[in-house]
């Protein structure tokens, strides 16, 4: 076989950066020479108790002894235990456990659609979301995302999708049709460039969601588990959703998504009508457990905030020295973007180089995601290497 078959047999789908990790703990990721790097993208807002977390390797190492798996055919009590504490820090009753974002919002879609046909007897099936999200790669959930790019050569979409602009008052007079089921956005845009809801803008949307029988449903895929400051942006913004997705942070690296909602809603979910083989397996669920544990009993929340709250003040005054290069700074907490004047990837790429890992959001955003157990230390590392960069010049 020729050497480039091996190393072509992953599909293409990923624009990787040129580096090899092989190894990660707490901020910092090593790669395969032996370089450190200091990790500011969390995984994509997933490792957010850092890399190989102590807490929930124990839990994890624990389970890894007793059982993997045994299928959703029987009780499973790290997900009963998960499940329970998710509903008593969130405004839902019930959650369904499957293993990614798109699979939750996808969930949510499915569960959308049954409770208004079932439940409602309405027949309604139409899901409203937002330019320039995003919510997977699934059929269902990239039509869901408002984004071309992420559409394009896979037609036909499946029917039932409808977008309006996203923080937009006037349009939100389109938002009730006769076929309009629920509503699904994020509550701070990430992939779409780090851009929070306008709040005066959602209270609208939730209210006239709640006077038209729609159901409001949030992808906290990114944003929950503590990424804006609490556990889920939510709280922020004075809202009750009736359904919300999670994935990312919840197992602290190990694939596990959510779908939570209330148990009206819920109930439209009967045996037999949804399921997954891997969903809440006993691995996953107790990773999420010690997460969550771990989360609250080290009072992570507090101390993420006060660190959003310095790498904000951070990234604003490297804004204000260098305003031609840093037209601004969005964000909620640790999940910041540095709006460029330009393309964000040589900013990106120099800061590798100079072994630290930021993203970008879109062609136009550095995106910043440390872990929330980062400290002031290390949020210092990058400022110090953002303003070398900006003082040297660089392409963009
Ligand atoms: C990452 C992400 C998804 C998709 O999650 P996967 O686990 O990659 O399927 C969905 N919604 C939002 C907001 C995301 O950030």
């Amino acid at each position: 076989m020729p050497a480039t078959k091996q190393l072509n047999a992953v599909m293409p789908t990923y624009a990787r950066f040129p580096i090899t990790l092989v190894k990660g703990k707490g901020s910092y990721v090593w790669d395969d020479k032996g370089n450190k790097y200091l990790d500011f993208t969390s995984g994509i807002a997933t490792c957010n108790l850092g890399h190989v977390p102590d807490a929930v390797k124990t839990a994890v190492d624990k389970q890894l002894q007793e059982l993997w798996h045994c299928s959703n055919l029987y009780e499973i009590p790290s997900q009963q235990k998960l499940a329970a504490k998710l509903v008593e820090h969130s405004f839902g009753d019930q959650v369904f456990f499957c293993n990614s974002g798109a699979e939750a919002n996808e969930g949510a879609i499915k569960l959308a659609r049954r409770y208004a046909q079932k439940m409602k007897k309405n027949d309604r099936f139409e899901v409203v979301t937002f330019k320039q999200s995003f919510h997977g790669r699934t059929l269902a959930t990239l039509t869901a995302t408002g984004q071309e790019k992420i559409q394009d050569g896979f037609n036909p979409l499946p029917s039932g999708f409808r977008y309006l602009p996203y923080n937009d008052l006037q349009a939100l007079d389109e938002l009730v049709k006769k076929d309009t089921c629920a509503v699904l956005l994020e509550l701070v845009q990430g992939e779409g460039g780090v851009i929070a809801a306008d709040k005066e803008w959602l209270e609208k949307l939730s209210q006239l969601c709640k006077e038209n029988d729609i159901l409001l449903m949030i992808d906290e895929v990114q944003t929950g588990i503590g990424r804006t400051g609490t556990l889920f942006a939510y709280e922020q913004f004075g809202i009750t959703p009736d359904v919300m997705t999670l994935a990312k942070g919840l197992g602290s690296g190990l694939p596990i998504g959510a779908l939570i909602a209330k148990s009206h809603v819920a109930a439209a979910f009967e045996a037999g009508t949804h399921g997954s083989t891997f969903g809440g397996n006993p691995i996953v669920t107790s990773a999420g457990l010690a997460t969550l544990d771990y989360i609250f009993s080290k009072d992570v929340l507090t101390s993420a905030s006060e660190l959003a709250h310095y790498l904000t003040s951070k990234l604003q005054n490297l804004q204000a020295k260098y305003p031609q290069v840093i037209q601004g700074v969005r964000g909620l907490g640790l999940l910041q973007g540095l709006v460029i004047n330009g393309e964000a990837k040589g900013i990106i790429a120099k800061a590798r180089e100079m072994q630290v890992l930021i993203l970008p959001a879109g062609p136009n955003v550095v995106r910043i995601l440390p872990p929330l157990t980062a400290t002031v230390e290390e949020v210092d590392m990058l400022i110090q290497v953002l303003g070398e960069i900006l003082s040297e010049g660089v392409d963009l």
